[in-house]
């Protein structure tokens, strides 16, 4: 199958966070310490906010936090900050893969995008961090003025790079590549085709074959696009 649309997610798909769980975990738990919530929710519940996509703002009640906007530009600053560090000491790097795929994906004439869940400067410094700005013909983030109902597993983040890339399924073909249950939601309910990249086979997405929703296509490492 060729495809011409080339949609990435950026962190655990291209940028290596290592434990991801374990990353965004300490994010979300330091954020509501900032925010003095009176109860820090446990791992079930966390996971429960992950998946609640608009309903994520009843969860937010529940644990005392009032202003769900609040709650997002603090966690984008504590990740931000945080990121920053481990970049600079070289604890978090994209994947090896990731230049040399891109590259080649870029130069056949495809169009790549990133749709994230991440806040747009977080992404912007990323991305000219490790100088890979130049692939990406379009960017979906979150942050400052975005409503958080459009993050993934919202297909709004697709639909609004397809729109733009004036993407029409009969003539050509798109593809959302991710690591997460999210991405796989995100691509299956706006119609296109959606990749998960496992390079962890023995930890993360173990249950993914019992996931409602299932990729169409299943990696180990970002080579394997070029064969699909
Ligand atoms: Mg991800």
């Amino acid at each position: 199958m060729t495809f011409k649309f080339y949609l990435f997610d950026l962190d655990g798909t291209l940028l290596n966070l290592g434990n991801i769980r374990a990353y965004a975990d300490q994010i979300f738990t330091k954020t509501l310490n900032m925010l003095q919530a009176p109860k820090i929710p446990n791992r079930e519940e966390k996971l429960k906010f992950w998946l609640a996509g608009k309903d994520y703002i009843k969860i937010l009640n529940k644990w005392g936090i009032l202003e769900p906007q609040n709650f997002w530009n603090v966690y984008d600053k504590v990740d931000f900050e945080l990121r920053k560090v481990l970049i600079d000491q070289k604890k978090v790097g994209l994947f090896n893969d990731v230049k040399d795929i891109l590259k080649k994906i870029y130069e056949t004439s495809n169009k790549l995008a990133i749709i994230t869940n991440t806040a747009g400067y977080v992404v912007e410094y990323v991305l000219k961090k490790f100088n890979i700005s130049k692939f990406f013909q379009e960017i979906f983030s979150m942050g400052p003025g975005i409503d958080e109902k459009f993050a993934k597993p919202s297909p709004k983040g697709v639909l609004t790079i397809l729109d733009k890339f004036k993407y029409n399924p009969k003539e050509l073909k798109a593809i959302l590549i991710g690591d997460s249950k999210l991405d796989i939601i995100a691509a299956k309910k706006a119609n296109i085709y959606a990749c998960l990249i496992r390079r962890d086979i023995c930890t993360r997405n173990k249950d993914y074959n019992q996931w409602k929703i299932q990729p169409d296509f299943i990696i180990e490492r970002l080579d394997e696009l070029l064969h699909l």
